[in-house]
């Protein structure tokens, strides 16, 4: 019989049954630097079924004091969201791309994401959402594959693997930028339009449009690398964006 503890990381996680076993999979993870600096893991939280999941990027101090995510400024700011659109964050499910904290809030680096997301796409395949809301450039490039920043990419309908995709500014950039505070509770509004056609199974079509109004906001890619459909404004070359085709199926 296979010893299941010599299995590699990638053989293991696909067994794991729920997001408990998860968890305790994950233990006292040392397996990047960040293990040497955190105070706690911050696995994640909300209803493990959600059709609602959101990604952030990763603890920050109160978080990774408290071991929940978005539990300071911003969180606040995104419970108030979510209550503006008749959510409690107990209905959706939280978690962040890395589940230490970086020191000092600085960005994640490129090995740390590459070590810690497959804990994250299990996290995706368990909770299996019907939505995924992406929030700010680490969570939205991680999730589409794609080196466009999220003030481009904010404001559409992805899809990726079957699952609608809405990127949307970190709360954080809203502490910071007080107008785009305006922009979050118009996207979460939008947000709750996008959960209401796929609770319909509303199939995602390549011209939808959310409504008389709304024209600049929701288009539909099936590509999130570009190279699908884009409107008028949207065919001027833009550096860095696309990725690799081995990059745009995570889940
Ligand atoms: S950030 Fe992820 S990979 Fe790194 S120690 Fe924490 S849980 Fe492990």
């Amino acid at each position: 019989m296979t010893d299941a503890s010599r299995m590699p990381d990638r053989v293991r996680l696909g067994a794991v049954a729920d997001l408990d076993e998860l968890c305790a999979f994950i233990g006292d993870c040392r397996r990047c630097r960040l293990a040497e600096t955190r105070t706690t893991l911050v696995f994640g939280v909300g209803d493990p079924g959600a059709d609602l999941l959101f990604i952030g990027e990763a603890p920050g101090k109160n978080e990774d004091l408290k071991g929940e995510p978005f539990v300071g400024a911003a969180g606040r700011l995104l419970d108030e969201l979510l209550g503006s659109i008749g959510l409690h964050r107990s209905e959706v499910y939280i978690a962040n791309v890395l589940k230490c904290r970086p020191p000092g809030n600085r960005d994640p680096q490129a090995d740390e994401i590459e070590t810690c997301t497959p804990f994250l796409a299990e996290q995706v395949r368990l909770i299996d959402p019907l939505v995924i809301a992406t929030l700010g450039n680490f969570a939205t490039r991680y999730v589409l594959g794609t080196d466009a920043g999220i003030t481009r990419l904010r404001g559409r309908l992805f899809e990726v693997d079957g699952r609608r995709v809405v990127p949307i500014y970190h709360p954080a950039a809203a502490l910071y930028s007080p107008d785009k505070r305006g922009v979050l509770f118009d996207d979460f509004r939008r947000l709750a339009t996008v959960m209401q056609w796929a609770r319909e199974g509303r199939p995602v079509a390549p011209t939808a449009r959310l409504s008389a109004g709304h024209e600049d906001w929701l288009e539909v890619f099936a590509d999130p690398s570009g190279g699908a459909e884009r409107s008028a404004g949207e065919h001027e070359a833009d550096a860095g964006e696309g990725a690799p085709a081995d990059q745009q199926k995570l889940f």
